[in-house]
């Protein structure tokens, strides 16, 4: 049987209880939501949906064809630029991912004979980058100049530092200025990847490294999702506009990759309009995670300071953490579980997400289920 090995490999998940399975969400799911990455609550906010109703009545179901054939419209360079001048860069190249979007950025900008140093932590998506690239990928330990200087220090030629600015499992910020002088020593560039900082990060969810005072800086390059606080689908690279050239030329996710879908960027661009004229939105799901952290810890349970909306809690076991969370679900909230394969062996986790328009009554629910049910 050609694929009779798969046979093992399912049933030693089975005895580890660690299967995964899909649970469509129906529309109008009755449960309390800090399981989604909506930060700022906008995936179903009415001009949200009608910027992607729009978008697709006018430039149809799908984008056509490659960006470098047919699937560059007028929408996608209204985006790129929005995009751009919002989170203080001088130009920014929209994917069909926040995935492809950092798999064209790490391999793009690191060669053959060039050196990648990337954090331990870093999310599945840079860790293919680096899979991907020419260069030689160094791991470092997590959220650790000191480490990186060493990693630095020991190669000559182009090099690159690549890091998550907000950690997908703990929530916590990584040391972006610290960083950003580090390679500066070396004159090495920075990939980072702001999938959960823009939206929520810097005064107005301009992003961590416009909160860093880094935005715009001609060796910071920085990922982004549309598919979080902007409520759509998609990704984006910013950063000098002689990098988003060469990616246009080099990037293989952006070349042989269909364009974004028109509704996605219609979508993403209502997001910034709304985030332009509301950016309270951006505080609120920061006071959102500090409330839950603050609450949870008060009940006893072990949640990670956090730094933007991600608030995480330590399980007992991966059995322990898949249990929790399908507690909380029969008790009618929906919450994030983090267990290996996904995160290392010890780290199982409740991810919560903060998201901007959970009212106080929500966050008291929230934190009552999750104290009553856990293991
Ligand atoms: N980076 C990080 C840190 C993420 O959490 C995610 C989404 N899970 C991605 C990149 C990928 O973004 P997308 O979902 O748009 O492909």
């Amino acid at each position: 049987m050609a694929f009779g090995w798969i046979d093992e490999q399912a049933e030693a998940r089975r005895r580890a209880g660690l299967v995964r399975t899909l649970r469509p969400r129906p529309a109008d799911s009755p449960l309390l939501d800090l399981a989604s990455n909506d930060y700022l609550g906008l995936a179903r906010h009415s001009e949200v949906t009608e910027g992607a109703a729009r978008a697709a009545r006018r430039w149809g179901g799908g984008a056509t064809g490659s960006r470098l054939v047919t699937g560059s419209t007028e929408l996608h360079a209204e985006l790129e630029r929005e995009l751009a001048d919002f989170c203080g860069f001088e130009a920014a190249l929209v994917f069909s991912s926040g995935y492809a979007a950092n798999l064209a950025a790490v391999t793009a900008l690191a060669p053959h004979g060039s050196l990648v140093v990337s954090d331990a932590g870093n999310h599945a998506s840079l860790i293919d980058g680096c899979r991907l690239a020419r260069g030689t990928t160094q791991v470092v330990g997590h959220a650790d100049p000191d480490a990186v200087r060493k990693a630095l220090g020991t190669h000559t030629g182009p090099a690159v530092v690549v890091s998550d600015t907000v950690f997908s499992v703990d929530g916590d910020a990584a040391p972006l200025a610290e960083l950003a002088a580090v390679c500066r020593e070396f004159g090495a560039g920075m990939v980072v990847d702001d999938a959960h900082g823009l939206g929520v990060l810097g005064e107005g969810g301009q992003g961590s490294a416009y909160a860093a005072g880094l935005a715009g800086a001609p060796d910071v390059v920085v990922t982004v999702t549309l598919s979080k606080s902007l409520g759509s689908q998609g990704g984006a690279v910013l950063g000098p506009a002689p990098v988003i050239e060469h990616l246009v030329n080099a990037a293989r996710t952006f070349i042989f990759d269909t364009g974004l879908a028109p509704a996605a960027a219609g979508a993403a661009l209502a997001a910034l309009t709304l985030l332009r004229r509301e950016p309270e939105r951006a505080a609120r799901a920061r006071a959102v995670a500090r409330e839950l952290h603050t609450r949870l810890t008060a009940e006893g349970l072990a949640a990670v300071r956090p730094d933007a909306a991600v608030v995480s809690v330590r399980a007992p076991s991966p059995e322990g953490a898949v249990r929790w969370a399908a507690d909380c679900r029969a008790a009618g909230v929906g919450v994030g579980c983090f267990r290996p394969p996904s995160v290392p062996d010890g780290v199982s986790r409740l991810r919560l997400t903060a998201r901007a328009d959970l009212a106080e009554e929500q966050i008291t629910r929230a934190v009552q289920v999750i104290g009553e049910n856990r293991p």
